[in-house]
């Protein structure tokens, strides 16, 4: 058997005990195996070097990151950086979405993602316009990275609780939900109960994610048992986003101020699906990002208090396999047959990679190498 590539003494995420060697064809992978045979094509010895099938970015606005310049973020709440955005939309145009997504975009890539979901507004103010320029983004950088846009009526339905109308849409559609929800500190009403109710009623489980649900920070481990539970028998997927969560929960405290940010280490033991994700980037919401979605589970295991090595593992399963789930995207995977995505990262364990914040070396998306980071070198005197 002949490969177009062949990576040697890969540890594969998820089976990072024992080393093994990757041969890929045509752009996907044709050979995971113990030793493939010298002499069966161009090869690369990774040293024992954790690989994982590049990052999954399950929540993500490309459409309004970058605004930082034109925004006041003095208060630092929910409410000043929707009012912010929503002003600074009214000079959105094709060009200029385009252009800070692109910026966004291409520091994902070089961070190691390789899968995007992506909430796109639309609104009477913005109308398609960051529809459209997303489309053409996601057309454009295809060759890298597989991006999905998500309508996300961010002005709307905030103020709209009929959700039930949406959920009946998206079946008509055929598209899978994503929800923003459950944002605060006071879970005495928490929206995800009925989220859960409607997925049962409309056999959408699996296809159904919430995002944010800070309120469950706010409950203690019987409640939370409970929800978890509840999540897992409808198929509803949680999104935790420990940046913006961080950033915008709790400015009415100014001491002792509680974190906000969801244990969903905790909801994975009852079966409960998910992920962490960046969201904002260097807007109102969150003015920090580096797209960086190590580094994103890095914050979680640090505010989760987070130290065993199984859940340490477990975040980085959420920033890529549980992320990947999340999406339904069935051929992601270092397996034979599937599109032979790949990241190599300078560690050799998913939990030190959390750790350490490894750093993501190259990567390739369908056989073909999309970024190099080389690492760095010190130069001792001789
Ligand atoms: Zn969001």
């Amino acid at each position: 058997m002949t490969f177009d590539f062949v990576f040697r003494n890969a540890r594969i995420a998820g089976n990072e005990d024992q080393a093994v060697d990757i041969g890929i064809r045509d752009g996907r992978f044709i050979a995971v195996e113990a030793t493939l045979p010298e002499g069966s094509g161009p090869t690369e010895n990774l040293s024992g070097r954790l690989v994982v099938p590049g990052f999954v970015e399950t929540h993500i606005h490309l459409d309004k990151s970058c605004l930082l310049g034109r925004c006041n973020c003095e208060q630092g709440t929910l409410d000043e950086a929707i009012a912010e955005v929503a002003a600074a939309k009214k000079a959105f145009t094709d060009e200029d979405v385009y252009a800070r997504a692109r910026s966004t975009l291409e520091k994902s890539l070089k961070q190691g993602t390789t899968r995007m979901r992506t909430h796109v507004e639309v609104d009477p103010r913005v109308g398609l316009t960051s529809f459209r320029a997303l489309k053409r983004l996601k057309d454009d950088y295809a060759w890298a990275i597989d991006l999905e846009l998500c309508v996300f009526p961010q002005e709307g339905l905030l103020d709209d609780p009929g959700c039930e109308d949406v959920m009946i849409q998206a079946l008509r559609f055929d598209v899978d939900i994503d929800f923003h929800l459950d944002f605060g500190l006071d879970p005495a009403h928490l929206d995800l109960v009925e989220v859960c109710r409607l997925t049962d009623q409309h056999g959408l489980g699996g296809r159904v994610a919430i995002g944010h649900v800070t309120k469950l920070s706010a409950v203690p481990p019987q409640a939370l048992e409970a929800s978890a539970k509840r999540l897992a028998a409808a198929g509803v997927a949680i999104t935790v986003l420990p940046s913006t969560d961080l950033f915008l929960t709790a400015r009415d405290h100014d001491h002792n101020v509680p974190r906000g940010v969801t244990p969903v280490h905790r909801l994975l033991a009852h079966g409960v699906n998910c992920s962490i994700s960046t969201n904002n980037v260097l807007n109102p919401f969150t003015p920090f990002g580096d797209c960086s979605l190590i580094r994103m589970a890095n914050l979680y295991a640090n505010i989760a208090q987070v130290g065993a090595s199984v859940d340490l593992a477990a975040c980085l399963d959420m920033v890529s396999a549980a992320s990947a789930k999340l999406l339904n995207h069935r051929d992601y995977g270092i397996a034979v047959g599937h599109p032979a995505d790949l990241v190599v990262l300078d560690c050799e364990s998913r939990a030190q990679a959390v750790c350490e914040l490894a750093q993501p070396i190259f990567g390739l998306k369908r056989g073909r190498r999309t970024f190099d980071r080389p690492l760095p070198r010190l130069h001792h005197p001789a």
